[in-house]
This record gives structure tokens, sequence and C-alpha cells, in this order.
């Protein structure tokens, strides 16, 4: 059945409409866009700002459960980094049942959607039992996550990780064999998974390589020939230049730096998302803006990790595409993520605005070039079909609230900059994914239920 709103300020590439009338059909998708209302139709009225859902690029929902957990230090941990983060996440990765999996993954779901994000490319690595043994159902592990988004309402892009070694020349380490898998194996369960998106609305599947010390290149080289032989647009994914570590492991190994190594040996598309690429020269920002990646930025976690800056300013005036993850999940929300972004780059460079001021002259709003930026980079990492509230795309729709402290006094030109820099409140109210309200006046119907289900699993992990 065909929907029609008029929305109060409706969020259009170029600008708002205010108001702007949205007919969505029965399929999902929006119908048409215009100023003017559509004769002879019932018409739902939505006060407020409605702008489009956003997805989160990169996710692992089960770390989650370490966040805040690991925010001290002792003296066998007084040079803590990611690398001993990473010891950490591994002693809970062994305790780890599907169960828990599954209720960790529904509320870190629950939550993106209470902050205006309307799918997520999940980079899913914990594959097995706690030994490496397969389970009974290799696809375990990923069908739980399937299930969270499904019972949240999230579109999702599953990205599971081919993971096979511990470093360069390494073989996995004990604590990472839940994560490996053979070239074949790993096609094997992207085939499986492929079967599963009939029966599942709003689920892409993807390919991700760990990251160059993860794999060989041979590794890497068969698994994306076999995933393009099933879909030649699939989305691929991998972490890069983390941190300078990783770029001295692979410079020693592969002989060049990780984002030119990509450039020169494996070619980047538009079809890649490279997450953190923190750690880049002159060379492979402008390389690696002009192959049309996503740079998958992940600003909290970064943050959290003490990775280091993005060279946000240069790339970005080069054209490089990016959008936001949330990673390990030290925050979920859309606006402390794009904050700590543009607000992180503030503090290094002493001045203000600096994205609006990496758009070549033009006047320009911070809150705007952020959303729009990371909205277009997300939907092309996701591949959900959303990103634009325009006439084709997906009907992910999330509605502002003007009440709400942070958007209290702000029109359509600044209510943007409100939401996104102007204050913590969440502003997010209303969520509709593919047509279909998941969150109303702020309330999802299964969030009690999901947040339950979390607390067992962190009571049974933190035994
Ligand atoms: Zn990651």
């Amino acid at each position: 059945m065909t929907q029609v709103f008029e929305i109060e300020h409706l969020h259009q590439p170029d600008g708002w409409l205010s108001p702007g009338y949205l007919e969505i059909g029965g399929d999902g998708r929006i119908l048409s866009v215009s100023a003017k209302k559509p004769e002879g139709t019932n018409v739902t009225t939505l006060r407020g700002f409605g702008v489009p859902g956003l997805s989160n690029l990169h996710s692992h929902a089960f770390q989650r459960a370490l966040a805040g957990r690991t925010e001290f230090v002792t003296g066998a941990r007084a040079q803590d980094n990611l690398w001993t983060w990473r010891k950490e996440m591994y002693r809970m990765v062994d305790r780890l049942t599907p169960e828990d999996y599954e209720a960790i993954a529904g509320l870190v779901y629950l939550e993106m959607l209470q902050f205006g994000m309307t799918a997520v490319c999940e980079f899913h690595y914990v594959h097995h039992q706690a030994g490496g043994q397969f389970h009974a159902n290799p696809a375990e592990m990923s069908d739980r996550l399937i299930a969270a988004a499904d019972r949240t309402g999230l579109g999702l892009t599953l990205l599971p990780v081919l993971y096979a070694h511990g470093g360069i020349g390494k073989p996995v380490e004990p604590t990472q064999r839940r994560f490996a898998h053979s070239v074949d194996d790993y096609l094997k369960l992207i085939e499986t998974l492929r079967s599963r998106r009939g029966d599942h609305a709003n689920l892409n599947v993807g390919l991700a390589l760990h990251s160059l010390r993860a794999v060989t290149p041979d590794e890497a080289k068969a698994a994306l020939a076999g995933m393009k032989a099933m879909d030649p647009k699939a989305r691929l994914h991998i972490h890069v230049s983390e941190t300078t570590h990783e770029v001295v492991e692979v410079e020693a190994g592969l002989g060049a730096r990780p984002v030119q190594w990509l450039l020169d040996n494996i070619g980047l598309d538009a079809d890649w998302c490279l997450v953190h690429a923190t750690h880049l020269d002159a060379s492979e920002v402008a390389g690696m803006a002009a192959s049309g990646a996503v740079a998958g930025l992940c600003p909290l976690t970064e943050a959290t990790m003490g990775d280091g800056f993005f060279a946000l300013t240069e790339y970005h005036r080069a054209g490089g595409a990016w959008g936001i993850g949330t990673d390990s999940h030290y925050s979920t929300s859309t606006a402390e993520e794009l904050r700590m972004l543009e607000c992180g780059k503030r503090l290094q460079l002493n001045r203000r605005n600096v994205i609006a001021q990496s758009e070549n002259g033009q006047e320009a709003h911070s809150g705007r070039i952020l959303f729009n930026t990371a909205l277009a980079g997300g939907e092309q990492a996701s591949a959900q079909g959303g990103g634009a509230l325009v006439a084709g795309r997906r009907a992910d729709l999330v509605m502002l609230d003007p009440d709400s402290n942070v958007l209290l006094g702000h029109g359509p030109q600044t209510a943007l900059d409100g939401w996104l820099l102007g204050g913590t409140q969440n502003p997010v109210r209303d969520v509709m994914v593919a047509g279909k309200w998941v969150i109303r006046d702020r309330h999802h119907p299964q969030q009690a239920a999901i947040i339950e289900a979390y607390r067992k699993a962190m009571a049974r992990l933190t035994a």
C-alpha cells in the first residue's frame, strides 16, 4: 500500500523542502518527492526535520561488551594501546556463545536505530567454536547477526571476514582460531549467506579481508576472485593502516605501505571501503581519494585506542569519499562520531569549521557537510539502497524532534549543525526502514526484551 507523508522540513541532497511530500510504495521504496501535495491521497503529517537514515559502515557488534571495561592501567599494562586492548578482547572472545553474540548485537543494533542509523556494515570475524572447530551449522554466528538485525529492523550488510594469519608470515595464534578460514571454506560461507537473502529483507552480503597482516596476497586475490564470480558488484572491506606498527610490518613484509600496496597490487575502486586509513602519506591520500574508495572512519573508537588522526582536510579537499563507523561501540551515536571527527581536527589544527573550510571556498555549514558526506559514504560502503530521500531509493527516514533541546530555535539552515555539533540530547524521535516504522515516539516494540537479553549475556560474560 502506498503511504504519503507531509514532512515539515524534508532533507534533500541540495537543501530542504518545507514542507516536503514523500510518497512511499508498498515495496518500501520512495515513489516520489515533491513540494506539492499529491492529489486525492490520504496524507500523514509529521512535525520536525525528516532526514535520510545513515548507514554505519563499520561494526564489530560483540565488542560493545568490552566498552568501559578496559579503562584502567595496572603494572602489567602500563603501556596500554590497541594491542594490549586486543588481548582483553580475545579473553572475552574465548567465552562468547552464539546466544551472547546475538544478544549483544541486538542491543547495539537497537542503539544504532535510536541514534538515526538505518543500516550497518558488520565486519564479522568470530565464526567458530572456542577451540576453532566449526559449528554444526558453519554459518551459526552469522545467522545470529541476521537474527539480531531482523529483530531490531536494522538493514544489515554482512561482511564475513577472511582471517588466515596472525601477522605477515605467521600462523594464527591459539586465541585467533575462532576467526580462521581457508579461502575455500570462506567462500562457502559467503555462498551460504547469499542464499539467506531471499528470506531476510534488507540483507546484503559482501567480503572483508581482516587486514594485510591477516591474509597473504595470494589469499586476498583468490578470495576477491571468488567473490567477484558470485557478485561483481559486491562491497569489499578491509582494515588498513590503523597503527604505525601495522604500516611498518606491511612495508617490511610486502615492500610498500598498506594503502599504496593495495593501489598497486589489488586496484582500488568505489566498491572498496578502507577502514581507518589513519596513517597515510601524501601520495596515499591522493591515490585513495582518486580511486573512489570510501575511507571508513571510526572517530571515537580510534580516539579511544589512541590510533592517531586521519588526514581529513587533505582527503576531503581532494574529493575523497568517507563515512563513519562505530567499530567497537564506545559510542553508537551519529552525532558523537561526527563531532569527534570535526572537533578532534579543530583541536589538532587550532581552527574552527575545518570540514567546511575544505569545501573550496563556498559558504558551507559543517553539520550539513559532515552529514551529507557520511550519508553518501555509508550508502556506498553498504549498498543498502538508501542514503537519500529521493525517488527510487529505499525509504529510510529519520524524524528529528523540533522540541528536542538541541533543535529549539533552529530552522532548516542550522538544524544539522544543532543536532551534530550543538548539544548532547538525542533528537531522533521516529525511525523508518524500508517504509516500515521501527521506532515511533522513541519507542521500539522489542526494546525491553532486547535489553533483558543483553543484561543476561553480560551477567554470563562477567561472572
Ligand atoms: Zn574494525
